[in-house]
């Protein structure tokens, strides 16, 4: 992607640049996407200490510069006499995240010339603005080349051709499955999951505890299968905003028949279809369910499309689903601090007993979903068709999308539901 930012540009992009420069101690102000003054002084100073030309712009190869600290790592060509203790204080790196960087590396047996990659010592995953396709795809790639044992791949392509990622942490023979963003206005959970990888990972490879699980342990005997973002057209949709050259710019303005902006109303997929309601689990209820609160058509919440599976990225998820034999699944939402368990009274006692294990975990409710909410969703579907325990957790607190400011909660509630998933 070519860069060009200058100062009274108003972006993503422009949260994305305020955000590495605060990580680096350049900026101060509000990761706000606003490039004013105080934006264009930080990138004055990157550019330099960073011995670039000094213009106060973000053009292509001040990018380039600014992308190394958000992919986190530089390389290196090993010289006669280096050892890794050396290499990793010169670069404020750690031994074991460059061991994690490059399997096949002998720490006794430095072989000069190697160019080596050299990771450093921050966490990448953004938490302090909003999330992006593109931004989840830089932090991707960062954690990528650090933990190399992260296995990446993926399930299919949004309707605008973004990908849908699978990310693998484990490689144990049980295996569970989370998702999240099936709706955009709740791309924080995206955030939350990327951030629980990343620990995980860190945790993994300086072989540490978290909240008293052995997560090397956890990694022999689990393997998470994570969808960070079921729904990247419409996380872009709603934190981006509306784009000239989106092929459904007028269909979008016609669907969105609210007053209000995308960024306050819309949870469906590019196409005005309500991915959480396009399973095929009880999917004639929730048609008229739908209809009886008059959607007769795409918009941005509620309508399950023309028949089940209609969509891309419900049916990215379905093929996943029918081709591993998760023991688990746990769809994110946002919010109310609640977990749904049920399904037409499908599930079993032993499903309400693991999500009661998982509310105390997470100090949320464990309910029953009620009324149009309650049909052809992800959790229904898995629930209905492989008889395994399902759920729904809607974390946070407010009205969606929920301010960023949540994530610390949610991530500390949730990395313990999670982590208490594998025990059950
Ligand atoms: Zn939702």
């Amino acid at each position: 992607m070519i860069f060009f930012l200058q100062n009274g540009t108003n972006s993503t992009q422009v949260m994305e640049i305020q955000s590495i420069l605060n990580k680096l101690g350049y900026y101060k102000g509000k990761i706000d996407g606003l490039y004013g003054q105080e934006t264009e002084d930080a990138i004055k100073n990157f550019q330099r200490q960073n011995g670039l030309e000094v213009d106060g712009m973000v053009g292509p190869i001040t990018y380039k510069a600014l992308e190394k600290y958000i992919l986190g790592f530089t390389f290196y060509r090993i010289e006669p006499g280096d050892t890794l203790y050396d290499i990793a204080n010169r670069y404020n790196s750690t031994i074991n995240l460059i061991l994690s960087a490059n399997p096949g590396l002998n720490p006794n047996n430095l072989v000069p010339g190697t160019v080596i990659s050299v990771p450093f010592n921050y966490n990448i995953v953004t938490e302090d603005a909003k999330y992006t396709y593109n931004m989840m795809r830089l932090n991707i790639m960062g954690l990528l080349q650090r933990y190399q044992f992260l296995e990446v791949s993926t399930i299919g392509q949004s309707v605008l051709g973004k990908e849908i990622y699978l990310i693998k942490f484990g490689n144990g023979p049980r295996k569970l499955h989370v998702n999240a963003s099936h709706h955009a206005l709740e791309w924080i959970n995206s955030v939350f999951i990327m951030k629980f990888i990343e620990s995980m990972s860190r945790a993994f490879i300086n072989g540490e505890d978290i909240n008293g699980f052995d997560i090397k342990s956890i990694f022999t005997t689990h393997t998470f299968y994570i969808v960070p973002m079921v729904n990247p057209d419409g996380v872009d949709l709603v934190n981006e905003g509306l784009q000239l050259n989106n092929p459904y710019y007028n269909d979008l303005i016609r669907w969105n028949n609210t007053g209000k902006p995308f960024s306050e109303v819309w949870q469906a997929n590019i196409r005005g279809v309500d991915l959480n309601h396009n399973y095929d689990a009880a999917w004639e209820l929730s048609k008229k369910s739908e209809e009886a609160i008059g959607i007769t058509g795409p918009g941005p919440t509620r309508y399950s499309g023309l028949f089940p599976f209609s969509e891309p990225e419900t049916q990215a998820l379905r093929n996943l689903t029918l081709n591993n034999d998760f023991y688990l699944a746990i769809a994110y939402h946002t919010q109310g601090e609640v977990i749904y368990w049920n399904f037409m009274d499908l599930a079993t006692e032993r499903d309400r007993e693991i999500g009661e294990k998982l509310a105390k975990a997470s100090g949320y409710y464990l309910d029953t979903a009620a009324g149009v909410a309650s049909y052809a969703g992800f959790k229904d579907w898995f629930i209905q068709d492989f008889r395994k325990p399902g759920y729904t957790v809607e974390t946070g607190k407010g009205k969606n999308p929920l301010p960023i400011t949540q994530l610390p909660q949610i991530y500390e509630d949730n990395m313990k539901l999670l982590l208490t998933a594998t025990t059950v």
